[in-house]
C-alpha cells in the first residue's frame, strides 16, 4: 500500500536525531517559554528573511493573533473586509470571522488553483483594509500585482503559509512578502511538528510585541495583564523538534519538486488535468492536486491499485454549516470555480521519503484509469 505520507518514515528518516532532541528537552526540567523555542524562533527568523518570530501553539492561533494583533494597535476594526481566497482551508477564515473582520471570498485562477489576481480588484471596497494570502497545496500565489493593488489601496497584506513553508517568491521566502504571515507545523505540514505548533512571522516590531503579548495571556511583564490575551505557545519539545526538521526542509522541498516534475511528465491521462507549472522554486508541492471530473471514481480505482490519495477539501468553506446562510461572508452569489475545484480535486501521495518506484506504480495508475 503506497500510503499518501507516512510520518512514521520522515520521523524514522532522521536516524534517531529527532530522539535525541526530546531526550535532551526531557532531561532538561524545562518545557515552556525556554532556550529550545528561543532558538527555534531565532532560526526560523532567519530562515524566512523577517525580522521577528514568534511561536504559537498551532497554526490557526498565528493567524487569528495577527489580525487579533492590529486591531489592539487601531489598524483594523470590526467590521473591516479582509479578502481571502475562496478555497482554502477553512482556517484561513476562521481566523478572519473570529477576530469580527468580515472575509471578502475571491474565487481562485482554475489554471493555478492560487486566488485569481485580476479578480481581486472589484472585490475592494470602502471597509477593505487587509487581504490574505493563502499559497495553497504550496505554491505560491502572491504576484507583483498584487503587490502592487496592496500598496495602491492601502491593504495590509497577510500570508497563510501553512501550506507553504520554504517556497520562493524570485529571491525572497514566502512568509516574508508582506506585513504579517502564519506559519503552521501541524505533524502533516512541510515542517511538520510531532503535535500541534505554529509561529507568526514579521519584520515590524510593533506587531511581532502585540502577538507575543496577546500569545502570552495579554502580559508584557509577570502579572501584569495590559490585554485580554490568551495562552498559545510553542512548547520547548515541538522547538526542539522543529529545529532539526528545519535543517532539512529545503532538501525535503527538494525531492517533493522532483516527485512533482515525474507526476508532471509521466502522467498522461486526458481525465487527469494538472495544474500549470509555477516558476522555478515557487511551488513546494505540500500537495500534488490532480482535477478529475470522475474524481471519485479515480480515486476508488486508485486505492484498489494500492494507493491512498485524499481530498483537499470536500467542501469549500462558503458551503460549511458554520458559515452557510449566516452573513458572516461576503461573496459574489456564485463561486463556480471553487465549487468546481472542490468536487474534481484529488491529492496524489506527496512525501519526501515517496520513491522513484512508488510515484512510477502511482502514474501507472493514474494512466491506466478510463
Ligand atoms: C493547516 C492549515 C492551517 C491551520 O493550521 P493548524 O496548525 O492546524 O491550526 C491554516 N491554514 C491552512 C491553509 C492550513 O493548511
Amino acid at each position: 500500500m503506497i500510503e499518501f505520507l507516512n510520518l512514521r518514515d520522515i520521523t524514522a528518516s532522521f536516524g534517531g536525531e529527532i530522539e535525541q532532541a526530546v531526550e535532551r528537552v526531557v532531561k532538561s526540567g524545562w518545557y515552556l517559554l525556554g532556550e529550545e523555542s528561543q532558538a527555534f524562533e531565532q532560526e526560523f527568523a532567519r530562515y524566512i528573511g523577517a525580522g521577528y518570530c514568534i511561536g504559537t501553539g498551532n497554526g490557526l492561533d498565528a493567524l487569528t493573533l495577527i489580525f487579533r494583533a492590529y486591531i489592539e494597535l487601531g489598524k483594523l476594526h470590526a467590521g473591516d473586509e479582509v479578502i481571502v481566497p475562496a478555497n482554502t482551508f477553512i482556517a484561513s477564515i476562521l481566523a478572519v470571522t473570529e477576530c469580527g473582520l468580515t472575509p471578502v471570498l475571491v474565487e481562485p485562477d482554475p489554471d493555478t488553483l492560487e486566488i485569481d489576481p485580476s479578480k481581486i480588484e472589484q472585490a475592494v471596497g470602502p471597509r477593505t483594509r487587509a487581504a490574505m494570502m493563502v499559497h495553497l497545496y504550496g505554491r505560491c500565489a502572491h504576484t507583483g500585482s498584487i503587490a502592487e493593488l496592496c500598496r495602491r489601496y492601502g491593504l495590509l497584506l497577510i500570508e497563510d503559509n501553512a501550506q507553504a513553508h520554504g517556497c520562493r517568491f524570485g529571491e525572497r521566502r514566502t512568509g516574508n512578502l508582506g506585513d504579517a504571515a502564519g506559519h503552521s507545523f501541524y505533524p502533516g505540514k512541510n515542517l511538520g511538528a510531532l503535535g500541534d505548533a505554529g509561529a507568526v512571522t514579521t519584520s515590524d516590531g510593533e506587531l511581532a510585541r502585540m502577538v507575543r503579548t496577546l500569545a502570552n495571556y495579554g502580559s508584557e511583564r509577570k502579572y501584569e495583564f495590559g490585554r485580554r490575551g490568551i495562552n498559545s505557545r510553542l512548547d520547548e519539545l515541538q522547538a526542539a523538534v522543529l529545529r532539526v526538521k528545519l535543517q532539512r526542509l529545503d532538501a525535503d522541498n527538494a525531492r517533493r519538486a522532483e516527485i512533482a516534475s515525474l507526476y508532471r511528465s509521466g502522467i498522461n491521462n486526458p481525465l487527469v488535468r494538472i495544474p500549470t507549472e509555477a516558476a522555478p522554486g515557487a511551488n513546494v508541492y505540500h500537495i500534488f492536486p490532480v482535477l478529475c471530473s470522475r474524481r471519485d471514481e479515480l480515486q476508488k480505482h486508485l486505492s484498489d491499485h494500492g494507493i491512498q490519495t485524499l481530498i483537499h477539501y470536500p467542501v469549500p468553506p462558503h458551503a460549511q454549516e458554520c458559515y452557510r446562510g449566516r452573513g458572516l461572508l461576503k461573496m459574489p452569489d456564485l463561486l463556480p470555480i471553487t465549487e468546481r475545484i472542490h468536487r474534481e480535486e484529488l491529492s496524489l501521495p506527496m512525501s519526501p521519503t515517496l520513491t522513484d518506484e512508488e510515484t512510477a506504480q502511482v502514474i501507472s495508475a493514474v494512466n491506466a484509469f478510463g
